[in-house]
Parts: C-alpha cells; sequence; structure tokens
C-alpha cells in the first residue's frame, strides 16, 4: 500500500471504488469474513450482475436472507467455513458467540455430519470391545477349564491363584472400557439433543429459527385457531448503512427479544432477516391483534443508543401482517397473506399492522 505520494483519482479509481463497496456491503450483508474465496465470489456477482450467479444469488437472498456455506458452494463459490467438529459438544453459546459469520462458525449441518461420524466410530468401537471381551472369556474358559483339571491332578493352588488374578484383571479391564463406552454414548446423546435443537435456532437472536416455526404450525392442534403474523423491522437498512452491522445486530436480537416477550406462551421466529414469524394458536382473532398491536407499540415506544458512543439511533418499528387459517391449509398460502398484509402495512406508513 502506498502512503505520502498524493494520488491523483482517475475515472479507473472512481469505478474501483465504487465496485470495492459493493463488494463489500455484500460482505457485510451476508456476514462473510473477508477471505479471498469470499472476495472472489462477491466479485463475480458484482461485474455480471445480469450473469446467472447474480441472478440465483439475488433470488436467494431476497427479503434479507443470508446465503448458508452451502449455497455458496452450490453456485460455484467456496465458503471458507472451518472444518466439521470433531469434538462431541458444540460449542458453550456465550452471547457473543452466537452471531459468528458463515467463515467462523461450522453450520448445524456440518457438526451434525461430525456426530454421526462419531456415532458410527462408536458403534463400530462397541462391536470391536464386546468381540474383544468375548475372545476372552473364551480364553478363560479354556484356562479354567485347565485349571480346574490341574486343582484335580495337583492340588496346584498357586496356579489357581493365578488365573483368578488374571481373570479379575480382565474382568476390571472390560468394565472399565465398558464404563467409558457409557458415558461417551450418554455424552453423544446430548450432543445429538443440542444439534438437533441447533438445527432449530437462529444463532443471532435465539429465537427458534423458520424450519422450527414451519414445524410447530404442522403441530398446531386441529379445531383450535390459528393466526400467523409476518413482522418487519421498519428501514432497518438505514440503521445498518449508519451505525454499521454489528449495532444493526444489536437492535434487531433487542427487538427480537421485545417480540419475544411481546407475545409470550406464541411462537415467535426469526424468519429470516430482519423478519419474524409468530404464531397464535387457540386465541382468537382480536386477541391475536390485540397482543401483536401490544407489541408492536412496546418496540415503537422505545429508544436505542449505540452503547459505546452514546449516539442516538432513536426508535426502531415494525409493521406486521397478520392472517388467520386453519390446519387445512398450508403454511405457504397463509404466509402469502401475511405477507401482502405485511406489505400494505408498510405501504400504509410503516410502524403498523393489517389484519386480514
Ligand atoms: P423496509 O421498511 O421496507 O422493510 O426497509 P428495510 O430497510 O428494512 O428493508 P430492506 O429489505 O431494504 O433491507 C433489509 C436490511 O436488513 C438489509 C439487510 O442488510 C438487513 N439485515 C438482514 N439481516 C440482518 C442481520 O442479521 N443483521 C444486520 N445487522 N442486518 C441485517
Ligand atoms: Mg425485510
Ligand atoms: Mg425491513
Amino acid at each position: 500500500m502506498k502512503t505520502g505520494a498524493r494520488r491523483h483519482a482517475t475515472a479507473t479509481d472512481e469505478g474501483s471504488a465504487a465496485l470495492f463497496e459493493r463488494i463489500r456491503d455484500f460482505l457485510l450483508d451476508q456476514r462473510l469474513s473477508a477471505d479471498p474465496r469470499h472476495y472472489q465470489f462477491a466479485y463475480r456477482i458484482m461485474t455480471e450482475t445480469d450473469g446467472v450467479l447474480a441472478r440465483s444469488v439475488q433470488t436467494l437472498t431476497e427479503g434479507g436472507f443470508r446465503l448458508t456455506a452451502r449455497d455458496i458452494e452450490k453456485l460455484g463459490g467456496e465458503a471458507a467455513v472451518a472444518p466439521p467438529l470433531s469434538v462431541v459438544p458444540p460449542p458453550p453459546r456465550a452471547p457473543e458467540q452466537r452471531h459468528e459469520s458463515v467463515a467462523a462458525m461450522p453450520d448445524a449441518a456440518a457438526l451434525a455430519d461430525g456426530l454421526i461420524a462419531r456415532t458410527q466410530a462408536q458403534v463400530a468401537g462397541f462391536s470391536d470391545m464386546v468381540h474383544a471381551i468375548r475372545t476372552e472369556t473364551e480364553d478363560f474358559s479354556r484356562d479354567l477349564a485347565a485349571s480346574a483339571d490341574a486343582i484335580h491332578a495337583t492340588s496346584d493352588v498357586d496356579e489357581v491363584v493365578r488365573l483368578t488374578s488374571v481373570m479379575l484383571a480382565h474382568v476390571q479391564a472390560a468394565e472399565s472400557r465398558l464404563a467409558d463406552a457409557t458415558v461417551e454414548a450418554s455424552e453423544l446423546r446430548v450432543a445429538l439433543e443440542e444439534a438437533r435443537e441447533n438445527a432449530r435456532r437462529d444463532p443471532l437472536t435465539d429465537l427458534p429459527n423458520r424450519r422450527a416455526f414451519e414445524e410447530a404450525f404442522a403441530r398446531a392442534g386441529a379445531g383450535r385457531p390459528i393466526h400467523v403474523a409476518l413482522c418487519d423491522i421498519d428501514r432497518f437498512k438505514s440503521v445498518n448503512d449508519r451505525f454499521g452491522h454489528a449495532v444493526g445486530d444489536r437492535v434487531l436480537k433487542a427487538i427480537a427479544a421485545a417480540l419475544s416477550s411481546a407475545c409470550e406462551g406464541h411462537l415467535v421466529a426469526r424468519h429470516g432477516g430482519e423478519e419474524f414469524a409468530v404464531l397464535f394458536v387457540g386465541v382468537d382473532r382480536d386477541e391475536a391483534v390485540a397482543t401483536l398491536e401490544s407489541a408492536r407499540a412496546q418496540v415503537a415506544a422505545r429508544r436505542f443508543r449505540v452503547r459505546e458512543s452514546d449516539a442516538q439511533i432513536g426508535a426502531v418499528t415494525f409493521s406486521a401482517g397478520i392472517s388467520g387459517t386453519s390446519r387445512a391449509e398450508d403454511l405457504s398460502a397463509v404466509l402469502a397473506r401475511a405477507d401482502a398484509l405485511l406489505y400494505a402495512a408498510k405501504h400504509a406508513g410503516r410502524d403498523q399492522l393489517r389484519a386480514g
């Protein structure tokens, strides 16, 4: 990098600067690390904006969704993802570790792959152990039979003592191997449960994710009223633009927590990007609307500020669409209605909800 000598801006410099800005924004938006592989991927998207890759990325990220490592690889790019973990327990979910970039945190699928490999290895280990124990037992039986003969023939007590202590040592070794294997099996069970849970949880907000939402909708009891709401933070891009992504993340987490506590008893999920979905089961339309309206008012009443600099972010609001459904209907159909209502709420000035 040059220092000192003053550089004169040229048209090419400006073109490069603009391209660099777009690549940087893309990497930040997608929370991809500044790895050359990510850069190259973004470069292709930004320099061939009408290309197949750019259009696929546009489709996948519409609505604020982030690409997964798998998406990137499917699109011919390379994601700088850490190799699958070989350790059993997933990393503890300390608050600051929750929103790692794709590059820093192996996704739930990679973790599950690691656990499956561990489980397979353990099953193989179990069968080896059972085989070894059986072989040893057979050896004992032979030795014991021989020693019984020896006792009859020679009353060789020393031989009996020797065989007994050898046998004891073998039994103890087998016991301890079994105990280790049992501990490992129960650790694996816990890790598998956690992996299952993580696959249904959004790491940034700690809310259930879209998959958990879909499963809860599919399980929602027959004969009970069901309402689905979609909430989208208003002008959230401008929070990122003015205060940076890290602050945007914190605001997102705060709104997730506020929404979830205002809708306590109902499932609040991060549906993607700055969008949340709420599933109201067993309450009538008026109650679902009133709960959501109260959540909206609580969020709108808050004033956010940047912790470090004390800079005022001000109010951050959300708009929502809510629609009733029945179990017979597909989730996608009710979501489409809620989305249309959300769009109407945005159109009417934001910070409001529309029910239908
Ligand atoms: P609107 O009121 O029309 O919804 O405006 P908007 O700015 O919220 O909508 P837009 O779809 O233009 O932008 C959504 C922004 O949300 C862009 C994206 O960078 C940001 N976003 C999505 N997910 C995250 C995230 O996990 N963290 C941060 N910091 N920003 C996110
Ligand atoms: Mg959105
Ligand atoms: Mg928005």
